[in-house]
């Protein structure tokens, strides 16, 4: 198990900085998941604690030790990627096998790790076959066993569920929450999905432009969210923002937190708009409401609003958010 530090990190390809003076604690032992739109720099951070694109200045350190002068192989980290990386010739035993022989392992050694961590990924029955015989979510429980055989004490994984379909990813998700259990290890997790931060992440990292927009748990975030970004990025559909006249403030609430109604509700805010479109979803319809300045959406158990119907959406007041000028969060 280890903590990562980032103390005043600077990265920067040909002259410019992707990353800047970045400070940032991931904690012992906690699965953290950096979350972000493409190319904000979720990937170079990886790389950084990795060892394999090292920062342009400032210092890296693991379970306390500056690590930036080390190699990546002797950090105590292990790599899971989008394309697993696994050998098409070598069954699944030696493919797993294959760390360890590098390290001189004794063979009847070997063979019993290999077991016991391919039935803690749950591929006990497959350990001879091949990687073509296998299917997408096996060939990544073969990438989670080979990085798992070294015994890091920090897994980094950087999009590793994109190839697995729709259903397979959330089968995943859970499989990794019950690994991080099991393993007690501390989890760094790349992706630019909010759904997967929020289902997997004790603390997310919430980043825009190499800057880190919030660090806090997931319920945290879709509660106080601290900024405009964090409340627009995550939660889906977004949050909706109105303008609140001249003085630039802007209030926020969610699709969920809306009601729709006939007659204006009392004690709410309330919205007088159209039904523009209506999307039955089975156990709840998604609304948009349009009115002469904007759209917004309501996310409702009923199904009964039309589409061309008038309506106002309702919002009690507890629900609202309120951000500055600045996209910074007004608190009460
Ligand atoms: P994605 O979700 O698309 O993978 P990301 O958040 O992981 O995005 P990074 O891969 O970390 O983003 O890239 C951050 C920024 O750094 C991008 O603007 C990218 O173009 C730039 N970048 C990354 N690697 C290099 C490189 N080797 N040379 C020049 N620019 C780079």
């Amino acid at each position: 198990m280890a903590s990562i530090v980032f103390e005043q990190v600077t990265k920067s390809f040909d002259r410019t900085a992707i990353i800047r003076d970045l400070d940032l604690t991931i904690e012992d032992g906690k699965f953290t998941v950096l979350v972000g739109p493409s190319g904000c720099g979720k990937t170079t951070l990886l790389r950084m604690i990795a060892g394999i694109g090292p920062q342009t200045s400032g210092r890296v350190l693991i379970d306390g030790k500056d690590v930036s002068r080390v190699a990546p192989g002797q950090r105590g980290v292990a790599m899971v990627f989008q394309n697993y990386a696994i050998y098409p010739t070598m069954s699944v035993r030696e493919n797993i096998e294959f760390g360890l022989k590098n390290n001189k392992v004794p063979k009847e050694e070997r063979k019993r790790l290999v077991e016991s961590i391919g039935e803690t990924v749950g591929l006990s029955g497959l350990l001879d076959r091949k990687p073509s015989a296998l299917s997408g979510g096996q060939r990544q429980r073969v990438a989670l066993a080979r990085a798992m055989v070294k015994k890091p004490s920090v897994f980094l994984m950087d999009e590793p569920l994109s190839n697995l379909d729709a259903k397979l990813r959330v089968q995943m998700r859970v499989e990794l929450i019950e690994l991080h259990k099991k393993l007690g290890t501390t989890f760094v997790y790349v992706t630019h999905d909010q759904t997967e931060a929020m289902s997997m992440a004790d603390t997310i990292v919430l980043m825009n432009e190499g800057v880190i927009q919030q660090m806090s748990s997931p319920a945290e975030m879709y509660h106080r969210p601290a900024n405009r970004f964090a409340a627009e990025f995550i939660g889906l559909p977004p949050m909706n923002i109105a303008e609140l006249g001249p003085d630039g403030v802007q209030l926020g609430f969610r699709p969920e937190s809306a009601a729709l109604s006939e007659e204006p509700l009392d004690h709410h805010l309330c919205i007088r708009g159209v039904i523009a479109t209506r999307e039955m979803l089975g156990s709840e319809t998604i609304y948009q409401v349009r009115t002469d300045k904007q759209a917004y959406m309501v996310r409702s158990a009923e199904d009964r609003f039309e589409v061309d119907r008038p309506v106002y959406v309702g919002v009690p007041a507890e629900k609202l958010h309120f951000f500055g000028a600045d996209g910074r969060r007004i608190d009460e």
